[in-house]
Parts: structure tokens; sequence; C-alpha cells
């Protein structure tokens, strides 16, 4: 195959016309013996990468996949292709397992496939030396991150590779993109010389907003499936079981088909719930995020967070179940200062280790400064994973209904001051009502009417104060006592706000998104 090329073997072998994203840069990386993290969100055209270069290194080229199942499959495909692959795990018997050593030895084998617990033993590694190798590839690299849910020892360990065939190139590929994973991929892997390529996050169709929740947030739901989304099939995420019942309940009665979803239901039911989701038109599943994987629904035309994603990366995955027909849809998300509080109160009572906490941490102000931009939503959600959109998107709300902007210096100095003449333990219904200069018991008897705080924010309602607060604990400038009472404390970064030493813009909410633009659908 001496003359053939990347471009080549795309077409005779393949029958695609064109790479995709990064495809052809990846490919030309490794073909010159350099490292890749390859970051492509599942579909995306990942085993390309490393399928084509070890067709065109001399040698075999090592695919390490933690899924047995899936080893057959697409060993199957490629055999189809015309491409001698061939995989090796424990379901094989010693015939089967002696074949395909043979054809390694007689180096008539592209690609092999193996579980990665097979290149942790010395010696099938000792057989590996004396065989020409065009690569290997670490497929769902992300099985090497200790804190995900796919860890597995065994792939912590291949940074044997590394060490034991420093000459052969490595690509690890991976659709889990956020920072934290992929520093954990490199380090772990000893990648740090790699080339890191992501592309392919964007969902262009999906339009996200998020709107500030009013309670209870399921009225401002339905008046959005009234506007955008009638007879439409979707997906509504709420935290607990609870509100999963109750939502279902709540859309039902106002004429929408609505079927809860969630660990707490019999199998039974889950399963009738989602068959209907999947064969009946117009049906929307109220669910806590045990629903939603492996679900492959095309048309759902809106994902709905009643309550925040655990993450970023959680944010991504389950609004990216929408529109997967390409055609218009949108993720729509309700956000409010008891979301902020709960999960800042969650982190600062984590038990986890140091590391593991500044891991959560990070995931957390990621999510927070996403609900909170007022830039483009597309730009900072690829932004987080390393993607990078150019411009902004025009079709989010911060695009289309760019929000409002204030200097907001004295509000957060009020705010700020009263939490803490107040002695840093009260909760924001409590510090509002002083800022407003209420004259209610509890601060009576604290004699907190003659702070100099109390009723100096007379000027500003509830939903304005919390809106101010909801974006001071986003923002870090107040924490969150983990007492179990939502007492706000300050911190560090409160001090040079207080000292005027920086400055602060706030955004101004609207309780609604634009619902004016809607959706239109080609
Ligand atoms: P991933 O591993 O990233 O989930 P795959 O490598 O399985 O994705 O590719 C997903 C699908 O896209 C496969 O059917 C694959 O054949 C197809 N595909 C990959 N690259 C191209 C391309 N350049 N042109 C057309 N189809 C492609
Ligand atoms: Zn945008």
């Amino acid at each position: 195959m001496s003359d053939d090329t990347p471009s080549s073997i795309l077409h005779r072998v393949f029958g695609y016309e064109h790479f995709r994203g990064h495809q052809a840069t990846v490919i030309q990386h490794i073909l010159t013996g350099g490292d890749a993290l390859v970051l492509m969100p599942t579909g995306g055209g990942k085993s390309i990468c490393y399928q084509i270069p070890s067709l065109l290194r001399k040698g075999v080229g090592v695919v390490v996949s933690p899924l047995i199942a899936l080893m057959q499959d697409q060993v199957d495909a490629l055999l189809q292709l015309g491409i001698r692959a061939a995989f090796l795990n424990s379901t094989q018997d010693s015939a089967q397992t002696r074949a395909i050593v043979q054809q390694l030895r007689q180096n008539t084998l592209d690609l092999l496939y193996v579980a990665p617990e097979r290149l942790n033993n010395p010696r099938f590694l000792d057989f590996l030396e004396t065989l020409p190798l065009a690569l290997f590839a670490i497929d769902e690299a992300h099985c090497v991150s200790q804190w995900g849910h796919d860890f597995r020892p065994d792939y912590a360990r291949l940074s044997i590779l590394h060490e034991r065939f420093p000459s052969i190139p490595r690509i690890a590929l991976t659709a889990t993109a956020d920072m934290p994973t992929r520093r954990e991929i490199i380090s772990r892997l000893g990648l740090e010389n790699a080339h890191v390529f992501v592309t392919g996050f964007d969902r262009p169709n999906i339009r996200y907003h998020i709107i500030q929740k009013q309670s209870p947030a399921r009225k401002q739901l339905l008046t959005f499936l009234n506007t955008e989304h009638r007879g439409d099939a979707g997906i509504v995420y709420c935290l607990s079981r609870k509100k999963v019942e109750e939502t279902a309940e709540f859309l039902t009665v106002n004429g929408r088909t609505a079927l809860p979803y969630h660990a707490g239901l019999s199998h039974d039911i889950r399963q009738h719930h989602q068959n209907r989701f999947l064969r009946e038109e117009g049906i929307i599943i109220v669910a806590t995020i045990a629903f939603g994987m492996g679900i492959d629904k095309p048309n759902v035309r809106f994902v709905a967070h009643l309550d925040l994603p655990k993450s970023l990366e959680a944010y991504y995955q389950e609004t990216g179940r929408a529109g997967r027909d390409g055609l218009p849809a949108n993720a729509w998300l309700a956000y409010g200062l008891e979301d902020v509080i709960l999960l800042r109160k969650l982190l600062n009572s984590s038990e986890a280790d140091e590391q593991h906490k500044r891991l959560e941490q990070q995931k957390l102000e990621a999510l927070l400064g996403y609900c909170e931009t007022t830039n483009c939503r597309r730009q900072v959600l690829l932004a987080y994973f390393g993607d990078e959109l150019a411009e902004p998107c025009g079709n989010c709300d911060a695009c289309l209904e760019p929000a409002a902007t204030y200097d907001g210096l004295q509000i957060a100095q009020k705010a700020l001051s009263c939490i803490y003449r107040t002695g840093q333990r009260f909760g924001v219904n409590y510090l509002i009502e002083v800022l407003q200069g209420k004259s209610i018991e509890r601060i009576l008897q604290n004699g907190h009417h003659h702070l100099t705080t109390y009723g100096i924010g007379a000027d500003l309602n509830t939903d304005q104060w919390r809106s101010v607060f909801r974006q001071l604990v986003a923002g870090g400038f107040a924490g969150v006592d983990i007492e179990g009472h939502g007492g706000l404390f300050l911190t560090e970064k409160a001090r040079p706000l207080l000292r005027g030493e920086i400055s602060i813009r706030l955004r101004k909410d609207t309780p609604r998104a634009p619902t004016d633009k809607k959706l239109t659908r080609t």
C-alpha cells in the first residue's frame, strides 16, 4: 500500500468523501510519530483517527478498549471493510488466542483490539516488543480518571506503554472533554508532549436559554411549553423523585402527556414509560438523571431543567439529547438563588479529600459561571470543553436578547455589609428583610433595627435583592454556612469589593426568557 495516503484510504477503504473536523490533522500528526489526545463527542468519528494511521504505518496498531462487548462488533465491521483486524480478550479459548498470536508473528494484522488488563501482563508486553508496532490507541481514555464513573484501575497503569515503547506513537481518545479529566488523562498516561485536538462539540441547532426561577418554577415551564412546544416530545429533569412526580402530575393536569421516570419506580413502569416516549408522539418524560443514557430518540424537541444539573458536562450531555435530528430544539433551564445556595452548601460539606474537593469546586464554578454569564452561552459552554467558537452563536438567550447590566458596586456593598453587621450567620430572606427595613419581630429581638444597614435597601423589591444575592453567592463573594441554616458569610473575595477597590457589574434579571423569538422550523 505504498502509494496510499490518508485520503485515498478514506475513499477506497472506508468509502467516505471528506475528513471531518480534525481527523486529517490528527492522522498526519500520528503518521509523523507524534502523540495525540483526541476529544470528540460520541459519534464524532474518533476511530478513523487511529485506524487510518494503523493501515499506513508499518506494523500492527494496538487498540486498548474497555468494552469487551464492543470489540467483536468493531472487529467485524473492520473485517467487512477488508481490514485485517482481530481482538484478544478473556472470552476467547486458547486455540483462538494462539491463532491470533500466529497472525501477529506473521505480521498479517493491521489492528489488534485488547482489553486494558492485557497490557499489564508482562509476558504480553514482552511479546509485543518482538513485533513491529504502528501505534497504541487508548480508547475511552477517561477511564483513567479516578473521579469519573468509568474508572478502570488497569487504565491507570497504561503509562507503562510510554516507558516500554517510547518511540511508538500513542493516541488517547475520549468524549469526556472537561479540563480536570483532560489533565488527569495527560498526567496518568504521560502524554505531556501530546498534541490536544478538540472538535465537534457544538450542537448548533440547540438553542440555550436560562431563566430566573420563580417559585414554583413549573409555572414558568408550562408557559414555555405552551408557547414553544405544543405537542412536542421532550425531557424535563428534576433533582428529586418527589419533584418528578409532582411535575409530571402538574403537566398532566394542564393537558400534556407527562410520564415520571426515576429510580424509585419499578423496572416495568420505567420500561413502559420509556417505550411510550420512544414510540408515541408528543410524550414528555419528567425524570431524574436516571433517564436518558442510551436513549436515542431523534426528535426530542426540548430538554428542560427545573434544577441545576450536576456539572457542565452533565448539562451538555443532558441537553444533547435534544435535536439529534438536526432540527431546531430548545435547552431550557430555570435557575435561582436556592440552587446556588444548595450547591455551595453541598460543596462545603463534602467529605472528599482536598484534591477531589478542588475538582468539585472547579466544576461548580464553571457551572455557575455558565448560568451567570452575560456573554454567548455557547461560547462559554464550548470553551469549557476547549472547543473554540470564534463568533457569538446568535442562537442562545444572551445573543438573542442580551442581558442588561448595571454598575452593582453600591448594591453589592450594601448586601455584603448587611451580612457582616448581622454577624455572618443569617440566611438570605432575613438579610433582605433587614435591608428593606421590615419591622418584624425577629429583627427587633435581635436589635438589628439599630444597624446602619437597616432599611438602606428599601428601594429594591425582594426579587431584585434575591437576584443580587444570587450573583454574589455564585460569584464567590459570599459563602454558605454548612450547618443547615443557609447562613451567609463573607469570603476573602468580598474584601476588595467592600473597600471599593474593584468594580462589579450585575445582571438585570428578567423573569421570562425571550418568547417573541420562537424557534423557526424550516
Ligand atoms: P466515535 O468513536 O467518535 O463515537 P466513530 O468513529 O464510531 O465515532 O464514528 C461515528 C460514525 O461516523 C461511524 O459510522 C463512522 O463510520 C462515521 N464517520 C467517521 N468519519 C467519517 C467521515 N470522515 N465521513 C463520514 N462518516 C464518518
Ligand atoms: Zn450565543
